[in-house]
């Protein structure tokens, strides 16, 4: 099946239950109608001259139009390119030269951002760029209805060409290691994906699918919207921009029962209720997941019970692989769904290696997660030495990720390779000293990193954000506090007191940059 033809499908069995509310704006679309308006807005597409494999970029927070823009570009046979709503000039000119795209559909203005100034300064740069549609203005109108000219048939005989294995999207990485990379994934990847990760929690016609997480990236269009809709559940936007208040009130007016996040916007969330106890009937509220990043134990536990999602779930993925691997499931036991990533996903395989032989580790040794099937990228957009050193001849996928995975195949997370530290031929795995050292009284964030030692070859260097209100801390402190409970080669040698961390536009920490800068620091 094609992304296109898998809503029309939908469409059949459930025309009118309801697919689609934009709470901002009030909007509601049942599944025929937005059937209808996909087709509408595809054959505008046709009339705009896009060709089969032509790139059509869709760039604005969440909107209706971005999951009409994400169907009708399937349906014309485009590869929809997802473009950050945070990019700025510099990020922007790159996607859109890198990715080729021709046509463009943007937001105009939303909070601080003004779309339609970035896009004017980086035009001139992309040469491939013909046409720029802006959401919400009359250009969208046009676009829409200059698509009256082309019959439904040319629309329906577009569709019968394309195969599933054909690219429909392109998403670039979030920087958090280098440079973006386009992951180019095909309708089999995203249109799979959606559905297995939909079908783990349970989702039916009945379900209604709270979404503040960005479209622009997989959690939002493959886990909420292609997942929605390959099982009939309706797609609700609280808002254009994560707002915890609106979040909550989307599923309270809406009466959700699915409720997507990263681990900090249902801290946020969490925050929220416990100023407010009495604000939010959430009682129909059932599952959904949280992703992304390291999800803490307590914050999953305080979802199950003053949420009452208690059959939440924990995935876990990257955009290379459309996205998740693994995801815990609502009847694993408690302990495996608060402090695991779950079990390997339906038709998918993978492995833990020694990151540097690619011999397969014993059971409980982490080692670098590998992954391959149906949910493996086609590769990086233009960049195939890149893809050859991500997916192997046997097409396994290398994450970059440390994981672990037990006896009865529960995977944990351990952190990122790049981010391990060898000091003195001893491994240290950041995290677990970030672990630890959360639990010191003055610091409110910690992030530990290597730097290069002449005796050790690596030395840990701890950057410390301190609660607001704490007194100086020493690096003989530091250790102190460290010592008898840390293995001596894991307590940091240096510290280094900050007010933040260096983020990508996606909000991850940079490590790579926090590295350059220790180093320059110590001379
Ligand atoms: P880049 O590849 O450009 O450096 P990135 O890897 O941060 O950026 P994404 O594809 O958005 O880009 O993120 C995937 C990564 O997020 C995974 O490789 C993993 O490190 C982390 N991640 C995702 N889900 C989880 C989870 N449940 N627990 C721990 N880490 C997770
Ligand atoms: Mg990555």
């Amino acid at each position: 099946l094609t992304v296109g033809a898998d809503l029309a499908r939908t469409a059949r069995r459930h025309p009118d239950r309801d697919a689609l509310v934009e709470r901002a704006s009030g909007r509601r679309w049942t599944y025929a109608e937005f059937d209808a308006a996909v087709d509408d807005l595809a054959r505008g597409l046709l009339a705009a001259g896009i060709e089969r494999g032509d790139r059509v970029g869709i760039w604005s927070p969440n909107c209706a139009e971005w999951v009409l823009a994400q169907y009708a570009a399937a349906r014309a046979g485009a590869i929809l390119v997802n473009l950050n709503p945070a990019y700025r000039q510099h990020e922007i000119a790159y996607a859109l030269q890198q990715s080729g795209t021709k046509l463009l559909i943007s937001a105009t203005r939303v909070k601080t951002s003004d779309y339609v100034a970035l896009v004017d300064a980086v035009r001139g740069d992309c040469p491939e760029l013909e046409r720029v549609v802006f959401i919400g203005t009359p250009d969208f109108d046009r676009l829409v209805a200059s698509g009256g000219d082309v019959p439904l048939a040319e629309l329906r005989a577009r569709e019968a060409e394309l195969s599933p294995e054909d690219a429909a999207n392109i998403q670039y990485t979030s920087g958090t290691t280098g440079r973006p990379k386009g992951a180019t994934l095909s309708h089999r990847n995203i249109l799979g994906n959606g559905f297995q990760v939909a079908d783990v929690q349970g989702w039916t016609a009945d379900d209604r699918v709270c979404v503040p997480v960005p479209f622009y990236h997989c959690f939002g269009m493959v886990m909420a919207n292609l997942g929605a809709i390959s099982h009939g559940s309706c797609l609700v936007i609280p808002s254009p921009l994560f707002d915890p208040i609106e979040a909550l009130d989307a599923v309270q007016a809406e009466r959700c029962t699915v409720l997507y996040g990263v681990p900090t916007m249902f801290i946020a969330e969490l925050a929220q209720l416990e100023a407010h106890p009495d604000r939010w009937d959430l009682s129909t509220l059932r599952t959904g997941v949280m992703a992304g990043s390291p999800c803490p134990v307590e914050v999953m536990k305080r979802v199950m019970s003053e949420m009452g999602m208690a059959e939440v779930t924990i995935a876990y993925g990257m955009t290379e692989t459309s996205p998740v691997s693994t995801q815990t499931r609502p009847d694993d036991s408690l302990e495996h769904r608060v402090a695991t990533v779950g079990r390997v996903h339906p038709h998918v395989e993978i492995k833990i290696v020694e990151p540097d032989t690619g011999v397969t580790v014993p059971v409980g040794t982490p080692g670098e997660l590998c992954t391959r099937g149906y949910s493996v990228m086609l590769g990086y957009w233009n960049e195939p030495e890149r893809t050859a050193e991500a997916v192997d001849a046997d097409g396994w996928m290398h994450t970059g990720d440390l994981a672990e995975m037990a006896e009865d195949g529960y995977v944990s997370i351990v952190g990122r390779i790049k981010d391990m530290v060898i000091r003195g031929g001893e491994n240290v795995y950041p995290r677990e000293v970030e672990e630890f050292l959360y639990s010191h009284p003055d610091i409110e964030d910690v992030q530990i990193i290597g730097v290069p030692d002449e005796r050790f070859g690596e030395e840990l260097m701890a950057w410390v954000k301190l609660r607001p209100g704490a007194s100086e801390l020493t690096v003989e402190q530091l250790r102190a506090y460290c010592e008898g409970k840390l293995a001596h080669y894991k307590i940091p040698r240096y510290l280094h007191l900050v007010d933040g961390f260096p983020m990508t536009v996606t909000g991850k920490i940079r490590k790579v940059e926090m590295r350059e800068e220790s180093v320059k620091l110590l001379g």
